[in-house]
């Protein structure tokens, strides 16, 4: 498999499938460019060493054909600035305007592709659009991690038209080096925390878990269900009764492989689902009627950062509670604090799943852990085990 930093694209077309899926607001400005910046690195690759880049990605959820607001012709003047060259752009991401296009890029220059979802090819994985797209470049480089587990034309059925000229960008590189040191290397004691809403969403990902971590901290929503199964009174909490037996089916698989799983000893409860609602701390298993769980307890916050910071690998997925609300914050905060102290220890850190990204940075604690992942989706389905199908196509299985 080739490497990016070793390949020379002096005179080489590189058709680069990239993340510049931004929020834009209805003046078309973008709310958070980490997406674009993320991508800069490998652009700039290629265009140092010569060669010229063709940018390719998909913008929000058109539904049916092209549509003004997703157009990629919006992120121009931001390309443009980060890049400190202009960008040439085709309203079409295939057909002749966009060959035409193409086919007169000199080195060092960039053009950038209309979104690729006004095609519903993209999603379908059409292999015949893919191979249009191919046809405009002669490297094939995929840095969109976030839609690595994903099967789309762009993503994975291109890779097909080139059989050796195909290699990850540096972001995805970056972002599959750091994921492996987690699930592959880890050094121990190695400690996953799990949080979010539902158990239902996290089982294969708990599963997959149990094999690798010595320790299991639940929190979150998904605490309640655990503590039911278990036996415990919960009152008004989150609970899914359809996974009481698969909560205890996770707890006896841990027993057996020897992971100690951890769950809250206390919980902040609120007599309603609203940032104002009365406020108690009760033992998480003896929650009265008309009380919910909505936030981990100072007792648990205590237990669960002393074990993080005994950690030397640490993964956290999921806010211990319901962290957009300031009065139920509390327990999302202090864990991630407590891994920024793990990090400054030495441990090394990976933060990754939207809710948990969103709050350290929120935290601005982002730059206090060894690495936040870009990928949503991607991530969670790579630490479930699955084979991705934008990795398995660049590696060849
Ligand atoms: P997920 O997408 O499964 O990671 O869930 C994230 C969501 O879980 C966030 O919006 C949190 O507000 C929510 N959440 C966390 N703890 C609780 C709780 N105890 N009760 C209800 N929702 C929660």
């Amino acid at each position: 498999m080739k490497a990016l930093n070793n390949y020379n694209f002096s005179g080489k077309k590189a058709i680069i499938r990239v993340d510049f899926n931004v929020p834009l607001n209805d003046a078309f400005e973008i709310g958070d460019d980490t997406r674009i910046r993320g991508a800069i690195p490998t652009i700039l690759k290629v265009l140092n060493d010569g060669g010229s880049a063709i940018l390719m990605s998909h913008l929000g959820r058109p539904k049916e054909g092209p549509e003004e607001r997703f157009s990629l012709k919006h992120l121009i003047p931001d390309l443009e600035e980060k890049l400190n060259r202009p960008v040439q752009f085709a309203p079409d991401c295939i057909g002749p305007e966009a060959a035409a296009y193409a086919s007169q890029l000199k080195p060092g220059e960039v053009l950038l592709l209309e979104n690729l979802r006004f095609y519903k090819e993209e999603t379908k994985g059409d292999e015949t659009f893919a191979g249009k797209l191919a046809a405009l470049a002669d490297v094939y480089v995929n840095d969109a991690f976030g839609t690595a587990h994903r099967a789309h034309a762009s993503t994975t059925l291109i890779a097909r038209f080139f059989p050796d000229e195909k290699m990850f960008g540096l972001l995805m590189e970056n972002e599959i080096k750091n994921i492996d040191k987690v699930l592959r290397d880890a050094r121990k004691p190695f400690t996953a925390i799990l949080g979010g809403a539902k158990v239902s969403t996290k089982i294969t990902i708990i599963e997959n878990l149990l094999n690798k971590v010595d320790n299991l901290i639940i929190g979150g929503g998904m605490t309640y269900t655990f503590i039911r199964a278990l036996g415990g009174t919960i009152g008004n909490s989150l609970v899914e009764e359809e996974y009481l037996d698969m909560a205890k089916t996770i707890l006896e698989t841990a027993k057996k492989l020897n992971v100690n799983i951890v769950l809250p000893t206390d919980s902040l409860n609120g007599d309603r689902f609203d940032n104002e609602a009365n406020r108690q701390i009760t033992p998480a298993s003896d929650i009265p009627g008309g009380w919910m769980g909505l936030d981990i307890g100072e007792n648990t916050i205590r237990r669960f950062s002393d074990l993080i910071e005994n950690s030397a690998t640490i993964l956290w997925n999921g806010p211990m509670g319901v962290f957009e609300m300031e009065n139920f914050r509390n327990g999302t905060l202090e864990i991630a604090k407590a891994i920024a102290r793990a990090t400054r220890k030495g441990a090394f850190s990976l933060v990754g799943g939207g809710d948990s990204v969103a709050a350290v940075n929120q935290f601005n604690l982002a730059g206090e852990v060894s690495y936040v992942s870009t990928g949503g989706g991607a991530l969670l389905e790579y630490i479930e085990g699955k084979v991705l199908p934008g990795i398995a196509a660049i590696r060849g299985y």
